[in-house]
């Protein structure tokens, strides 16, 4: 695509193919992790020499490093339109952030999402007062089904829990009007943006939500590194959610047992010596891309567009939707292939021609297996493909071309079930 983006590392990788030959590798799998950014790699080089001793340190390069810690809060801040009052926690990525929100949710709260949630934003909520509402049929019956939940949850606090775009789908929900209804009925929403963060701009302010939660494996930074941005007042409230050096303000012996006081911000929550790297990583991935977010935007579309209307042209696939064909979505395409085994394609794109794809039931078993339903697929997982700041437009035609032939001819080489993966 003409639009100009910031460049990835790894764009030249070559991987071997079954026949013996090297291939440029055609990464279609953004979705599950990116490539980091040249800017990103950069940034880290220049940062290791400095690598010391984070908040405990009175040596130069420790003050450097906790400077670079504190500016990644307020970088973070920028990227997702924090209010002034809102809290920046660095995590692990946003498995982490959401459980760690989930410790910190009052006991007793109502918390209300759909069971088409990702398992890290499905599963951290316990008890009697979790609803796991029916995957909706359109956005306007998530509007209804939302609506009728918290009409019926007892009094109390309540949260909502929604992801802004969907890992199966790309489907972008629609964040703003469930978030209204949920204000109305006096809930806070938190989001699990890992999706949608790579791809759009995402305004805490705008949305009306109260949390963000992304990671940054996802946002073009390597693995490591994730934040929950929001509210602070139940955070603040909330016992560390790990118990160590950085989390306490005081300890002091008292006869046989110990008193402690915990840090009162929401940085309790960070105990332990921090990721600095990949905090630094993260902040600048996101300093990139606010910069320059309508390029990606563009440049995502186009691949979308290409890639979306080489697939209607295969024959037998079938594509996952939740709200349709023609809902707005990031970009990822899950599909399946009459009478070809989701792994089987995915090991013939891989062997035969270089691209890597997903394939299975994305860590969104409920979601996934309700859609092949849907979809009238026969098929027990599908393959995903997912386009980003690494993807040009050869990378597509590949694809296409490969399944084209894949359906026409089968597969070049043998395959055999090794370990319940295919492979020549
Ligand atoms: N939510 C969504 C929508 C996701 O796609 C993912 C990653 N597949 C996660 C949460 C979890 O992200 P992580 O593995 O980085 O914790």
């Amino acid at each position: 695509t003409a639009v100009s983006v910031p460049p990835v590392v790894g764009a030249r990788l070559e991987v071997p193919l079954v026949d013996g030959t090297r291939v440029r590798y055609a990464n279609l799998d953004h979705a599950a992790s990116a490539p980091a950014l040249e800017a990103v790699r950069d940034a880290v080089d220049e940062l290791l020499p400095w690598y010391a001793s984070v908040h405990r340190g009175a040596g130069f390069a420790s003050q450097v490093c906790t400077r670079v810690h504190e500016q990644a809060r307020a970088v973070l801040r920028r990227f997702v339109g924090a209010r002034p009052t809102d809290a920046v926690v660095f995590t692990r990525n946003t498995t982490d952030s959401l459980n760690l929100l989930a410790r910190a949710v009052p006991r007793g709260t109502a918390v209300v999402l759909f069971d088409t949630e990702h398992h890290a934003a499905l599963l951290p909520w316990r008890g009697p007062a979790v609803r796991r509402l029916r995957t909706p049929a359109g956005s306007g019956d998530a509007v209804l089904a939302l609506d009728r939940a918290l009409a019926e949850a007892p009094v109390g606090p309540r949260l909502v829990v929604l992801t802004a775009a969907s890992n199966v789908t790309g489907e972008v929900w629609p964040v703003a009007e469930l978030a209204a209804v949920a204000r109305r009925h006096g809930a806070r929403i938190a989001l699990d943006a890992a999706q949608l963060a790579p791809h759009r701009r995402v305004d805490i302010g705008a949305l009306d939500v109260d949390w963000v939660a992304l990671s940054g494996h996802k946002l073009y930074a390597p693995y490591g590194a994730g934040a929950l941005v929001g509210r602070g007042d139940w955070l603040r409230a909330a016992e560390p959610y790990l118990v160590g050096g950085g989390a306490t303000a005081a300890v002091s012996e008292r006869g046989e047992q110990v008193s402690v006081s915990w840090v009162p911000g929401a940085e309790r929550h960070e105990a332990g010596s921090p990721n600095v790297v990949g905090v630094h990583a993260l902040a600048t991935a996101c300093e990139v891309l606010g910069r320059q977010f309508d390029g990606v935007v563009e440049h995502e579309r186009a691949l979308l567009r290409q890639l979306r209307a080489g697939l209607a042209a295969v024959p037998g696939l079938r594509e996952l939707a939740l709200f349709g064909a023609d809902h707005d979505r990031v970009g990822v395409v899950s599909f399946t292939v009459d009478g070809l085994d989701s792994g089987l394609v995915a090991a013939v794109l891989s062997a035969e021609h270089g691209i890597g794809v997903r394939d299975g039931l994305f860590c969104a078993h409920v979601a996934t297996a309700r859609l092949l339903g849907r979809a009238g697929s026969h098929e027990r997982r599908a393959v995903r493909v997912s386009v980003g700041l690494g993807t040009t437009a050869e990378h597509v035609d590949r694809l296409v071309g490969a399944l084209r032939s894949l359906v026409a001819d089968g597969p070049a080489a043998e395959y055999a079930l090794v370990d319940g993966r295919w492979a020549p």
